[in-house]
């Protein structure tokens, strides 16, 4: 046991620093699992240190134990959220991240600390990210009187103020009989977001709030098999859109565009369905198409204004089918891929917001920033400075500046880009914050062992863990030369059996 609280307040930061090197997402479930329990070790450390305090009437210790404990197991339960994700127990992972923020919040508000009020912000912000929108149930009820909890009496009639801490306890009301129930409601933003709706209504049907999923279908294992076969009928779909009207108008496209782009992202979400987030892919390839043809047919008729709108609207489909990918990689334990298709997805709708404004897209776009910083560890890149002799113009492949053609802007609904010619590398550094994120150190040395920057894991011999994930199904990419790839679901063996 701890002579004093400067030695329980170092020790207890070790493992809690130790434990935050694991709260990426990406970091291997194994670590995480690690972490839980010694973050578990320590919470039972500080019970007893508490305990021992209290026997000595020593208030300061016995509150700074709490404070510390609070913390612990606030960390402890963000760590339990991404485990639980991982293992596909979605609502207990729902349940751990409220736990977190409430376990947070309080230890904010009795023992302040300035690197948790970000933590704090961070698991904010992943209920909004990780979670589609959710309801809530609220009641309002009568009761007899309000009892503290540390004298037994009726509260206020004592000394003790809710929220305060006394000797290592926190001061609360407790309600004293309930006589009567005023009111249900269902409220988006109730007082204890544990009490969360099962389902979502949407359309005129019943869906499971989490996965989206038609929640008549949620217990039926057989019916994602059958939405699996209709999601990979849909490659074909495209061969009978030969018989589209022909030309359809700038806003006929843009509606579709607009659709299909808002369905995606009502799917964005960690606990969405994965096939019900490949459907959205392969309708985003579908428009996509539809896009592409409007782009043509409007530069044979040399219309550059829709030509230009066309460049943007394939930008955020890409942008869109990117965003989903990330997740189904995600929930392939694919940590690269899952990254690399983050990156792209910020760099499509980016792309398509320099040349055209959209609130909307804009905030997708800040929110897949953070997610980047929230979802992965800090990665590091190398950047390089280099000369080359002179550069090309990608539009009409004469020597860059002899033509009018300037870089980045579109002409007839393509980008100009420079290719430089002859390059040489004068020298190359590491830095955090890069120019092109496509150059990303993926492994580091540690000890004997390269461990992969995202996951942790030593890189070599890599053991997936595959048995963590609840596959429900098996991913093929079926390749197309650019653009969205579409994705065709094969059943696991887990979901034959
Ligand atoms: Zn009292
Ligand atoms: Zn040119």
């Amino acid at each position: 046991m701890w002579k004093s609280v400067p030695e329980m307040a170092k020790e207890a930061t070790r493992v809690i620093d130790g434990a935050w090197q694991h709260a990426s997402l990406s970091v291997g479930i194994e670590f995480q699992e690690e972490s839980v329990r010694a973050l578990a070790e320590l919470a039972t450390k500080l019970e007893e240190f508490k305990k021992h305090a209290q026997a000595k009437k020593d208030e300061d210790t016995a509150n700074a134990a709490y404070g510390v404990c609070l913390y612990a197991r606030g960390v402890l339960a963000f760590l339990s959220m991404w485990i639980d994700l991982k293992l596909n127990r979605l609502d207990t992972a729902w349940d751990s991240l409220i736990d977190a923020q409430n376990r947070v919040g309080c230890a904010l508000r009795v023992q302040p600390n300035e690197s948790f009020e970000g933590i704090n912000r961070v698991l904010h912000f992943l209920e909004k990210a990780i979670f589609p929108p959710q309801l809530f149930t609220s009641s309002g009820h009568q009761f007899r009187g309000l009892k503290c909890n540390i004298c037994d009496q009726e509260y206020g009639e004592c000394d003790h103020v809710s929220g305060k801490l006394y000797m290592g306890v926190m001061c609360t009301r407790l309600v004293q009989e309930i006589t009567e129930v005023d009111h249900v409601a269902i409220v988006p933003d109730p007082a204890d977001k544990h009490l969360r709706l099962p389902v979502w209504f949407e359309g005129g049907v019943v869906r499971c709030s989490l996965t989206r999923r038609l929640a008549a279908q949620e217990d039926k294992p057989t019916q994602s098999e059958s939405q699996i076969e209709s999601a990979s009928r849909n490659e074909d779909a495209p061969m009978s859109r030969e018989a589209e009207p022909p030309q359809p108008s700038t806003e006929t496209i843009w509606n579709a565009v607009l659709e299909a782009i808002s369905h995606a992202l009502g799917l964005a979400f960690a606990t969405c369905g994965i096939e019900l987030q490949g459907e959205a892919i392969n309708k985003l390839a579908d428009v996509e198409d539809r896009v592409e043809a409007f782009w043509k047919d409007a530069r044979a008729r040399n219309n550059e204004v829709e030509a230009n709108t066309a460049f943007v609207f394939l930008a955020w489909l890409n942008g869109a089918a990117q965003f989903l990918w990330m997740w189904l990689c995600i929930k392939q334990d694919e940590m690269e891929k899952a990254w690399d298709a983050l990156i792209e997805a910020q760099e499509h709708f980016e792309c398509g917001l320099r040349f055209a404004e959209n609130e909307g897209l804009e905030g997708v776009v800040e929110h897949l920033h953070i997610l980047e910083h929230v979802m992965f560890p800090r990665q590091r890149f190398m950047s390089g400075g280099w000369i080359y002799d002179h550069a090309i113009c990608t539009l009409c492949e004469s020597v860059y500046g002899e033509c009018d053609h300037i870089a980045g802007r579109l002409y007839m609904g393509q980008m100009c880009g420079k290719r430089p010619i002859n390059i040489e590398v004068q020298h190359s550094s590491v830095v955090t914050h890069p120019h092109d994120k496509g150059c990303r150190i993926v492994a580091l040395q540690d000890g004997p062992d390269f461990r992969c920057t995202l996951t942790r894991r030593v890189t070599e011999p890599v053991d997936p863990s595959v048995e963590h994930w609840q596959f429900q199904a098996t991913i093929l990419r079926v390749s197309r030369p650019r653009g969205i790839v579409r994705v065709e679901f094969v059943a696991s063996e887990a979901e034959a059996t």
